[in-house]
């Protein structure tokens, strides 16, 4: 009689946590999803985008649906994000130098900046250059699998447009890259969003401005100053978005691998390249630990969001937007530096990059040109992958056109080139996905540093959310 009555308990219990349950889902969902931090619901995005890519892997017209369907969801959440990044460089860059009021504290905030870029970039080659030596991820390959991946990518379209790629970017002048940060027209450096045009106009502006009579740069400075807080809550409604728009980004991800043999044989390499970008975030925790007193941890936490979209979008360009929101509001950057810091590195810093382009080349040349793995040849490498972090464009697999330029660099024989970058191209998405991840934490510790040093960092940083002044409105 007692279990009848037991049985008879559990269904109601039961039948009653469904209807309440069904009736309250919406509610409770809500709630969760509320109360969940922004980096959580990245990340569950994530997660449930990669196994909707897998599930779609196997689904007969499950490519093409997300192709046709998802896809697009994903490609809107950057196109919103670049649109609004030209407006927030030059307002929060213009409105930062305004606020600086002192021309030599420009100075000082530009070489230290610059100084430490070079500094962890190389640091970054040389953490590369040591692994690949001591693990040769290359030395081991069978003339079999070279034969596959040979066969299966040295034509592919994506191999042929990185070369073709390189050779543009070879053909330029010496002194081309410092002719390019100079505008004739700046129109078309914002439609172009060639970032280091607009960094000078900002700063011509912005340095302008302080020399005439403050009656007179009032109104400009003012309008800077309201136009960088509008694109700033621009980020945080775009940001309500991002959750669904990295499911899309990863599911689009997911469907493009076919071929795991393949990938299994690049294990080690990748694995390589996986660690040296990790021993690269220890290193940027040290120094935020070293040299700003602030918790790693903590550090972390609120540059997080960034750096899963970093991961999602393999962009540092595209993820710049949310960069400076999270830096300035969550880190406690004063807009002068970060407006200058992070735009500059999202160009110029790539320590991901050059991490993975010291690997790769000595990788290949492993694999396919060993008598080229001298130790000047290596030193060269030190010198070309520095010099390709800085001109590689902050896009997705920028870092493997510049990995051209620093193969041809040290002698590596032209009809071997697309061979050489057939060999990494299989793996190439996600290791891109990684060091842009490490780029864009590299910027935004070298902001935080440089503001530290500049008595620019504030203890409280100042969050703002998306409706902060929504009650008023609505
Ligand atoms: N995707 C990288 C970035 O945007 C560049 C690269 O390494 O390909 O930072």
């Amino acid at each position: 009689m007692f279990s009848n009555f037991m049985t008879q308990y559990t269904h109601k219990v039961t039948s009653f946590l469904i209807i309440f349950l069904s009736f309250h889902s919406k509610i409770i969902l809500n709630n969760l999803m509320k109360n969940l931090a922004l980096h959580w619901k990245i990340l569950m995005g994530m997660v449930l985008g990669i196994i909707f890519g897998f599930i779609m892997n196997t689904v007969d017209g499950g490519k093409g649906f997300v192709t046709d369907w998802i896809k697009p969801f994903g490609t809107i959440f950057i196109n919103l994000l670049k649109l609004i990044a030209v407006p927030l460089i030059l307002a929060s860059l213009i409105k930062g130098i305004s606020d600086l009021k002192d021309i030599s504290k420009i100075k000082k905030m530009g070489l230290r900046t610059i100084s430490i870029y070079v500094g962890t970039t190389l640091i970054a080659i040389i953490i590369g250059l040591g692994i690949v030596n001591i693990v040769k991820p290359g030395a081991g390959m069978s003339a079999d699998t070279i034969e596959k991946i040979k066969a299966k990518y040295e034509t592919d379209l994506g191999v042929t447009d990185k070369l073709v790629k390189a050779s543009a970017q070879k053909d330029a002048g010496p002194l081309q890259a410092l002719i390019d940060i100079f505008p004739s027209n700046i129109f078309q450096s914002f439609a172009n969003a060639s970032m280091l045009q607009i960094i000078f106009f900002a700063m011509f502006v912005g340095i302008s401005l302080l020399l005439i009579p403050e009656k007179k740069a009032k109104p400009l400075v003012d309008f800077f100053d309201s136009l960088n807080e509008m694109v700033m809550k621009m980020v945080d409604l775009i940001m309500l978005f991002a959750p669904y728009a990295v499911f899309a980004l990863l599911a689009n991800v997911i469907i493009a691998f076919d071929d795991t043999e393949i990938l299994l044989k690049l294990l080690v390499y990748a694995l390589c390249v996986i660690g040296g970008l990790l021993l690269m975030i220890a290193f940027y925790l040290v120094l935020v630990k070293v040299y700003t007193k602030k918790s790693p941890l903590w550090f972390l936490k609120q540059i997080s969001p960034a750096q899963l979209l970093a991961f999602s979008t393999s962009s540092s360009a595209a993820t710049l937007p949310v960069t400076m929101e999270r830096v300035e509001e969550h880190l406690g950057v004063d807009k002068e530096v970060s407006g200058f810091v992070l735009p500059v590195g999202a160009t110029i810093n790539m320590d991901g990059t050059s991490l993975y382009q010291a690997i790769a080349a000595v990788f290949i040349m492993q694999v396919i040109w060993p008598e080229g793995l001298t130790f000047s040849n290596q030193i060269i490498i030190v010198l070309t992958a520095l010099l390709a972090s800085i001109g590689s464009a902050a896009v997705p697999s920028a870092g493997m056109v510049m990995l051209v330029i620093v193969l041809e660099s040290i002698g590596f024989p032209e009809e071997l080139l697309p061979i050489g970058l057939a060999l990494i191209f299989a793996v190439d998405r996600p290791l891109d996905m990684m060091r842009t991840t490490v780029n864009v934490t590299g910027d935004a510790t070298v902001s935080m540093l440089v503001a530290k040093s500049l008595g620019k960092l504030r203890d409280h940083p100042q969050e703002k959310n998306w409706d902060d002044n929504y009650e008023k409105v609505k």
